[in-house]
């Protein structure tokens, strides 16, 4: 795993514990770029969690401007995901910054679908 981003030698986050299988999760998909895994506090019916195992970039805007591939191949897994588990609709979340409540600074990507996620729009 590469940790590259300033301040990266400091804690490993719990997505980085979870790709080297310190503490469990539920995994959905992995694959040598990615791995997602079910939110441990679901907000929706399916909620997963789709996470590059680089922990190179803090959020969305970091993996874009570094490795727009990589950002695409966590659109994919996602839609894989909700064709799997759920109607294949889905909503992808970035929460980007403190202030948006991301709580955990090694990009990821909510993936949230099931039933009723109509009655919440944005
Ligand atoms: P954020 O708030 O966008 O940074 O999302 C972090 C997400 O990680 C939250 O939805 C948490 O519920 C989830 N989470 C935190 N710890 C774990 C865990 O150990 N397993 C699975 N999900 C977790």
């Amino acid at each position: 795993m590469t940790r590259e981003y300033a301040g990266a030698m400091a804690e490993p986050t719990i997505f980085e514990r979870i790709v080297a299988r310190e503490i469990p999760a539920e995994i959905v998909l992995e694959d040598d770029e990615i791995i997602a895994f079910a939110d441990i506090a679901p907000k929706a019916e399916l909620h997963v969690l789709v996470v590059p195992k680089t922990a190179r970039y803090r959020d969305v805007v970091e993996l874009a401007a570094g490795d727009p591939d990589l950002l695409a191949a966590m659109v994919r897994a996602a839609k894989a995901i909700a064709l799997e588990r759920a109607d294949g609709d889905f909503r992808l979340v970035f929460n980007t910054g403190e202030l948006a409540g991301q709580t955990v600074f090694h990009v990821h990507a909510h993936v949230l679908a099931g039933a009723d996620l109509t009655e919440e729009s944005l």
